[in-house]
């Protein structure tokens, strides 16, 4: 013990360890080869999900909670994700308008949609149950009118996010099982409500169990092709990039999407693909440039907005910091239900506004050369840089990145602080005892 701390050699090891420590947290160096083909500039990414889709009926939330079904303490928060007026996409463009970045260009968000409106109850009434029927978002809509305004102004770029929140196969199922609850609810132009006790259909891209792998991909591709023709039909181009509900979905469905020409694949630093035998969910890692089996490109979601949660512009200023520390673009996601007048707190959106605001004053502030760019723009840029951004990834190489991209998804923890400086204190006194001895 006493030559193990008084030996030089072993107190380099341990510098060494401390310093590669310090360097993967805080070290662009890194990364440097994710910039080669990158604008030498500060990119930032709004990516804004759930845009579209039916309002949630908070009459009937209230309904069943005196029936003694409780809301469920996550979904509270979803709750305020009820739809944005005309009004509220206009407070919110007004605000992106007040931005810009070193080229002139707005911020401006990345709108995930969700293209049909809601099921067509009476038709698969009428079909035994037998048919999933939906009624898609036309172009009378006024809101879709707003969302297309949204594109002129270059403060809002629509891409798809999926044809219905929530898996329509299992739901038709329980609907011809004569599932009770279901049945009472589906008479009420519903498909479920975010309480404990009702159903949940969360498998849109994930198969609760693949029993057959046809039906399965024929079901994904049904929903997949509609949705790309209803985006097509509502916006005047293909979507190039997608985003699945929940982070969840397979390799089934990385296929169809390649096939209908999704290239780009929005998502966390994991998606979920699977259940394992115990029913549990199995998730898989992913980092910033890797490309899927079928040549696709994962965009990485590093930096939090999400005011309804609670926290501040600056919490994920912090986050947009760490980001750019990394070489990494900040991308940041939030939801719609920010900027909703139609939640719970119908004053809420003042807050979810103001706070952009900060953001972006932030943002400009401290990085004058930053650039706003949209999700398959910097798919686009990724694509290009195919041969030099991604040469050969070895397993460890992919392990290290990982491991990266999970240290610029989350904002350094209490734990990682008290850790790093518990080892600092360590090497202090290490150093005066081997010089000292
Ligand atoms: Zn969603």
């Amino acid at each position: 013990m006493r030559n193990f701390l008084f030996k030089k050699r072993y107190f380099l090891v341990y510098t060494s360890f401390l310093i590669f420590y310090f360097l993967i947290i805080y070290g662009k160096i890194f990364l440097v080869f994710y910039k080669r083909n990158l604008p030498n500039a500060h990119i930032v990414i709004f990516e804004s999900d759930d845009y579209g889709g039916p309002p949630i009926n908070l009459e009937l939330i209230n309904e069943y909670e005196k029936k003694g079904y409780k809301l469920l303490p996550k979904e509270y928060k979803w709750l305020q994700n009820s739809y944005l007026t005309v009004t509220d996409l206009e407070n919110l463009y007004k605000i992106l308008e007040k931005h810009k970045d070193s080229r002139g260009r707005h911020p401006c968000f990345t709108a995930n949609i969700i293209v049909s409106y809601k099921p067509d109850f009476e038709k698969i009434k009428k079909s035994n149950f037998n048919h999933y029927y939906y009624i898609p978002h036309t172009l009378n809509e006024p809101i879709v009118k707003k969302w297309r305004e949204g594109i002129i102004r270059k403060v809002f770029y629509p891409q798809l996010h999926c044809r219905e929140h929530f898996d329509c196969y299992k739901w038709l199922k329980d609907l011809k099982k004569g599932n009770k609850l279901i049945l009472e609810l589906f008479k009420k132009n519903l498909v479920s409500l975010p309480l404990v006790g009702m159903p949940s259909y969360r498998n849109v891209f994930v198969p609760k169990t693949l029993t057959d792998k046809k039906v399965w991909t024929c079901q994904v591709e049904a929903k997949v092709k509609d949705a790309v023709e209803i985006f097509y039909n509502l916006f005047g181009y293909y979507p190039s990039s997608i985003i699945a509900p929940y982070y969840g979905w397979d390799d089934i469905s990385e296929a169809v999407w390649s096939k209908y020409n999704l290239k780009y694949i929005q998502g966390a630093n994991y998606r979920w693909i699977g259940f394992n035998t115990n029913g549990k969910k199995i998730f898989k890692k992913h980092y910033l440039g890797e490309r899927s089996k079928y040549g696709q490109i994962y965009l990485i979601r590093n930096c939090e907005f999400e005011p309804f949660k609670g926290n501040n512009y600056f919490y994920c200023f912090k986050q947009v910091k760490k980001a750019f520390l990394l070489g990494l673009p900040s991308i940041i996601y939030t939801h719609r239900g920010n900027y909703s007048s139609q939640g719970i707190d119908r004053n809420f959106p003042k807050k979810g506004l103001l706070e952009l605001d900060k953001l972006l004053t932030s943002i400009e502030k401290n990085y004058p050369d930053v650039i706003y760019l949209t999700s398959p723009e910097l798919g686009q840029l990724l694509e290009k840089s195919k041969k030099e951004v991604l040469p050969h990834y070895t397993f460890l190489k992919k392990l290290y990145l990982c491991f990266l991209q999970s240290i610029a998804a989350k904002p350094f923890n209490l734990f990682v602080k008290c850790l790093y400086s518990v080892m600092l204190s360590i090497l202090v006194v290490w150093a005066i005892l081997v010089f000292y001895n």
